[in-house]
Parts: C-alpha cells; sequence; structure tokens
C-alpha cells in the first residue's frame, strides 16, 4: 500500500462487531492542505507534491484515549466548491474544514463549506463534529488570516478551531484529529 499501515477502505476487512469507528472528511479548497493534512496524519510525514484532483478514503486503526477506534479519512478534491457534496455530507461523522493562513480567498472558501456542513447537520443525531483549521502555521510571515478571523468564523458557526501546519510538528495534526473523534463521542 502507499503508506504502510494506511490502507484504502475496499481492502479493508470488515471490523469487529461494535467496534467504534470515526469518518472524517477533509474539505476544502484546493491548495489548502488538505492532502498534506491527511497524509501527515497517517504516516506522520509531510508530502509537498500530491496530486490536487487525487480524492481518496483512508483507513487507520487508532488508540483515542485507551479507546480503539477506526479512523476513515475522506481526503476530498472538490474542483467548485460544495457542489457535489451529499457523498460526504451524509457519510462523515465529523468534518474538517480547512483553510490556508497565508490565503485570504481559502479562508473565504470556507464558508460555503461551513455553510453546506451546517445545513445537512441541523437536528442530526448523533451529532456531528465540524472543526474550522487553518494550515500552514509555518507561513506565519505571509499571513492573510488573523487567528482572530478564524476564531470569529468559528465561534459563529459554533464549530472548533485549530491553527496547524502539515510540515510542522505531528503532534498538534494528531490532536485536532483526535478532537473530531472525541467529539463524535461526546453527547
Ligand atoms: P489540497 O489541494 O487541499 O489537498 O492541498 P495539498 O495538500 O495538495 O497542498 C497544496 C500545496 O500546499 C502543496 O504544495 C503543499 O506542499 C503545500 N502545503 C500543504 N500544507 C502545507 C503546510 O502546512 N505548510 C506549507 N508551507 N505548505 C503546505
Ligand atoms: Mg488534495
Amino acid at each position: 500500500s502507499k503508506f504502510g499501515k494506511v490502507r484504502t477502505c475496499n481492502v479493508v476487512p470488515p471490523p469487529d462487531r461494535g467496534q467504534a469507528e470515526c469518518n472524517i472528511a477533509v474539505l476544502g479548497i484546493t491548495g489548502s492542505g488538505k492532502s498534506a493534512l491527511t497524509v501527515k496524519f497517517l504516516t506522520k510525514r509531510f508530502i509537498s507534491e500530491y496530486d490536487p484532483n487525487l480524492e481518496d478514503t483512508y483507513t487507520s486503526e487508532e488508540i483515542v484515549d485507551q479507546h480503539p477506534v477506526l479512523v476513515k479519512i475522506m481526503d476530498t478534491a472538490d474542483q467548485d466548491g460544495p457542489v457535489n457534496c451529499e457523498r460526504y455530507l451524509t457519510w462523515a461523522t465529523a468534518f474538517l474544514v480547512v483553510y490556508s493562513i497565508d490565503n485570504r480567498q481559502s479562508f473565504e472558501g470556507c464558508q460555503q463549506y461551513l455553510d453546506a456542513v451546517t445545513l445537512h447537520t441541523k437536528g442530526l443525531q448523533p451529532k456531528t463534529a465540524i472543526i474550522l483549521v487553518g494550515n500552514k502555521l509555518d507561513m506565519e510571515r505571509y499571513r492573510q488570516v488573523s487567528k482572530s478571523d478564524g476564531v470569529d468564523l468559528a465561534s459563529r458557526y459554533r464549530c472548533l478551531f485549530f491553527e496547524v501546519s502539515a510540515c510542522l510538528d505531528f503532534t498538534s495534526v494528531q490532536h485536532m484529529f483526535y478532537e473530531a473523534v472525541r467529539e463524535t463521542r461526546r453527547e
């Protein structure tokens, strides 16, 4: 397989009965770093060149707070925003909406994703996790989106917010994905 322990969904054996699962859809405009964050979480490595049109779903067995969970990640590759979005809206139990802090347009692009996701998840039980992610924190010098803009947008949609970098430490990227898992566990 491409990333060692990572396998695509269709070759994974059926999970044990009762095993916890979390389906995470990674959304955002092209170039925001969705694939880089996904690959970082799965392999601890930063892959700088990744086919921007490739959409795939990966599965990883994780232990979050001593509890095993089968984490599935759909690394989406929308071409024109959330136009054909049923495939991930109906599948996901958690959404990471990603922008790049050095690109204002990517931040503005998040709003339509947050609208689509909140419209879909409104009133749904169990609760769906939504996390706004400001990626490329290592590009601080070229920042076009302030941290408080991120905080404000997240509070408008009542979602969590993280600033991370796919090419810096693994722990903060892992923490963000684990928070998505924890959010779907919480009542
Ligand atoms: P996607 O289209 O949202 O999947 O974006 P990619 O993951 O393909 O990343 C787009 C570009 O941004 C690539 O050139 C990556 O190397 C770069 N990139 C992704 N994440 C980071 C990051 O955290 N920091 C920096 N400096 N570059 C990043
Ligand atoms: Mg990609």
